[in-house]
């Protein structure tokens, strides 16, 4: 007679667990745009994975100086474009836009050849999964930061996304596992360790479009050699946005993309924009001579 009201209590729970979460996301949008709305009767985006297209953005914050000028690209199904280019060149201006924090002043943006302006945010956002430059993470355990992916998911899922994010070691290496708090009250985790949480709850969030912006530029070579393999597994069954800081990380990319400050400048592979001799070979160059000083020997 007690089992059933105390299992019920528990599935009230979680409900308002899954509902905080969700709030909480809410509240985390609120406070970065207000000003995008539904456009009126908006549908939900159907499922896909891709093709994401970028069709003449442009865009700035509202100050004189505009930000990105006709941006133009598309990611196929299953592909992934690589964004480089200087610290200030809007690379994550890009991603905001994707996810409709902000909308363009000119051009458009395509989602299965849907215009994101006119579905519904929600349906937009639970297609896409962002590993966001700076991850948040809330005052709760590790494994809930990892579960606020996607409420819904089993204890055998948040293990998978757990151990696909390389979070695994570490976590054995806690008193407490998985049930440690962190966050602001609990354990201070470094800034690769957040990155590896937040990749855990995108993985675990499933979406079909995936979007890295400098998620792994925290992360010592080695992990992110680690992690990058892991995401290059997952990024086979995804249409895939990469944001990278080490020119290594795109390597492997179908398009990469070189924006300086706002324009796409070059295009193409990698061996093709080494060909090129331009800006991008230049990144390269630098980079390499640049691991070479500090990894002596590598
Ligand atoms: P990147 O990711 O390539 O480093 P960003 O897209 O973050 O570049 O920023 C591009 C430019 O837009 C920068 O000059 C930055 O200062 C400006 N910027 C970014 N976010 C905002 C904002 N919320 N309001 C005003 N300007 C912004
Ligand atoms: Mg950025």
């Amino acid at each position: 007679q007690l089992f059933m009201p105390l299992g019920f209590l528990g599935f009230v729970y979680r409900e308002i667990r899954g509902s905080m979460a969700n709030i909480e996301n809410m509240f985390r949008l609120l406070a970065l745009q207000p000003a995008v709305v539904d456009a009126p009767g908006a549908g939900a985006l159907e499922r896909t994975n891709g093709p994401v297209e970028f069709r003449e953005v442009s865009f700035g914050y509202g100050g004189e100086r505009p930000i990105l000028d006709r941006v133009s690209f598309t990611i196929a199904p299953g592909q992934k474009v690589a964004i480089v280019g200087a610290s200030g060149a809007g690379k994550s201006t890009i991603v905001k836009l994707l996810f409709r924090f902000y909308d363009p002043d000119a051009g458009h943006i395509l989602v299965n050849g849907q215009d994101i302006s006119q579905v519904s945010q929600h349906s937009l956002r639970t297609q896409i999964g962002i590993v966001p430059q700076d991850t948040v993470l809330f005052n709760d355990t590790l494994y809930e930061n990892v579960r606020y992916g996607r409420v819904e998911a089993s204890p055998d899922e948040v293990a998978q996304a757990i151990r696909l994010a390389h979070l695994d070691a570490f976590i054995a290496r806690l008193p407490e596992g998985h049930h440690t708090l962190v966050g602001e009250r609990g354990l201070k985790l470094s800034g690769g360790e957040k990155q590896r949480v937040s990749i855990a709850r995108t993985i675990l969030k499933g979406s079909p479009i995936l979007v890295f912006d400098e998620a792994t530029s925290s992360l010592d070579s080695k992990s992110e050699q680690a992690i990058l393999a892991s995401l290059a597994e997952l990024a086979r069954e995804h249409t895939s946005l990469v944001i990278a800081h080490r020119l290594s990380t795109v390597v492997d990319a179908d398009q990469i993309l070189v924006l300086h400050r706002g324009r796409v400048v070059e295009r193409g592979s990698h061996a093709e924009l080494l060909a090129r001799e331009g800006r991008y070979a230049g990144l390269w160059r630098a980079q390499r001579a640049g691991e070479r000083v500090s990894a002596p020997g590598a």
